[in-house]
């Protein structure tokens, strides 16, 4: 879980990326970072914390320049040290490339031995650093770094969505299977990109398409050269980015977010009727869902769970102590509509089960007379390899207790997960996605060691 974003042909381009980085803060909390090409070198400011906390106005008026990329993160390869944030480089005979990445490679291990027997020595311990470095060590070979990020392509397995600045162009490249999102959009003569539509909207510019899966978008001294590096049988999209990562006023994988999350919560009613007085979403990411369970069951929709926007998400904490802390912090029930009543509650997805488990009895303790919990997404069964964090596979609940062992640990009256058939019915193109932590048919071999 990551956010990127690059701008090229901006004379605001610190500015427009602050923007495009905020739209992505859901994406990555602990670190971020932005590198401008100022038209002698790349100027790189990264830390640990918030977008805001970072990009002062001073901080954005000492990165001058026309092009830039920058990266917001979630630390899935790597500590959240500032080592680790991105933008990560790479020095080469001609200058130093910076990149940008979101996604995990799951050949880390043998490709960092390869690097290292090419003199390369790492100074963090982050994918992106490793993509890098590849490209850097291939384009010392052939002195062209379309051919170089072509070799990297074949040599480094896993997930990318990735932007890489050299000497002011531009290089925008996806993994072949395409699994984590990249968006391309127009603004004002120049070009904006993003992990979702919704930042370059915040940028001020308009979405034009998706960068393909094994496509190279390159802008070279202002102009605009795509090619497809690499081609597959089919592309893997993360089903999660629909249920719960992206934002719901993105269009990913050429769908609209709110639009899925909407068919989702319809699908889940057909599948999991109730008898109960209202419906009631965990908010935010499960709020479409659940409009479209209230409306397929013909129940009233009561936001009886306000959530505190000064407080990430609580998937995104690093110890179970700083999630305990953080589900007190985030949530909050409204007695008036809860005392006495029954509450179908929709939520997208079930991780640890704790968190769900305790929001169940805080509404219970504000008066919740019944709850029936109904979840927008099958069973998370199996650990993610390609840029989520979600938990070994022994954490995960679904992976060791049945969804009636489940029902009685959160403490519920009824639980309907989604079916995996019903999920697909909901998709456009259900050939064109990854479900890998709900069947376990990984697309891509994952590590020896998660
Ligand atoms: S394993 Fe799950 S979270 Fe990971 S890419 Fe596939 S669908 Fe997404």
């Amino acid at each position: 879980m990551c956010g990127v974003c690059g701008i090229y042909n901006n004379d605001k381009a610190a500015e427009k990326l602050y923007l495009g980085l905020f739209a992505l803060q859901h994406r990555g909390q602990d670190n971020a970072g932005m590198a401008v090409w100022d038209g002698r070198e790349n100027r790189i400011v990264k830390d640990r914390g918030l977008v805001f906390d970072i990009f002062k106005p001073e901080v954005l008026a000492s990165l001058p320049g026309t092009a830039g990329i920058g990266h917001t993160r979630y630390p899935t390869a790597g500590d959240s040290s500032v080592a680790n944030a991105q933008p990560h480089y790479a020095d080469t005979r001609d200058g130093r490339m910076v990149i940008v990445s979101n996604g995990d490679v799951t050949n880390m291990l043998e490709q960092t031995r390869f690097l290292k027997s090419r003199g390369f020595t790492p100074y963090g311990s982050n994918d992106a650093e490793v993509i890098v470095a590849s490209i850097a060590c291939y384009y010392e070979e052939c002195g062209d770094v379309a051919g170089a990020i072509a070799r990297m392509m074949g040599a480094v397995r896993g997930s990318y969505s990735a932007i890489l600045l050299f000497r002011g162009a531009m290089y925008v490249f996806r993994d072949p299977l395409g699994i984590r999102p990249l968006a391309m959009g127009y603004i004002n003569g120049g070009w904006a990109f993003a992990s979702e539509s919704c930042a370059i909207e915040t940028m001020g510019g308009s979405f034009q398409r998706e960068v393909d899966p094994g496509e190279l978008v390159a802008i070279v001294d202002g102009k605009l050269c795509s090619t497809r590096l690499e081609r597959r049988d089919g592309c893997r999209h993360c089903v999660f980015e629909h249920i719960y990562f992206s934002r719901p006023d993105s269009v990913i994988f050429g769908e609209s977010v709110s639009k899925v999350r909407f068919r989702l919560g319809e699908e889940l009613a057909a599948e999991h009727p109730v008898q109960a007085d209202f419906v009631l979403p965990v908010p935010d990411s499960s709020n479409n869902a659940a409009l479209g369970y209230a409306g397929a069951a013909g129940l009233p929709y009561k936001l009886a769970l306000i959530r505190s926007h000064y407080i990430g998400r609580t998937f995104i904490g690093s110890t179970q102590a700083i999630r305990d802390f953080a589900v007190k912090l985030k949530f909050n029930p409204v007695r008036a509509h809860l005392d006495g009543r029954t509450a179908a509650v929709v939520d997208d997805s079930i991780v640890r089960g704790t968190t769900s488990k305790k929001i169940m009895r805080m509404l219970r303790d504000f008066g919740a007379a019944g709850l029936h919990l109904r979840i927008s997404s099958p069973p998370i069964k199996f650990p993610c390899y390609y840029g989520v964090d979600t938990p070994r596979q022994q954490e995960l609940i679904a992976s060791y207790k049945s969804p009636a062992q489940i029902k009685d640990f959160v403490g519920v009256d009824s639980l309907g997960y989604l079916s995996l058939d019903g999920l697909k019915r909901c998709l456009a193109r259900p050939g064109d996605y990854c479900y890998a932590c709900l069947d376990g048919d990984y697309p891509i071999a994952p590590p020896a060691v998660k």
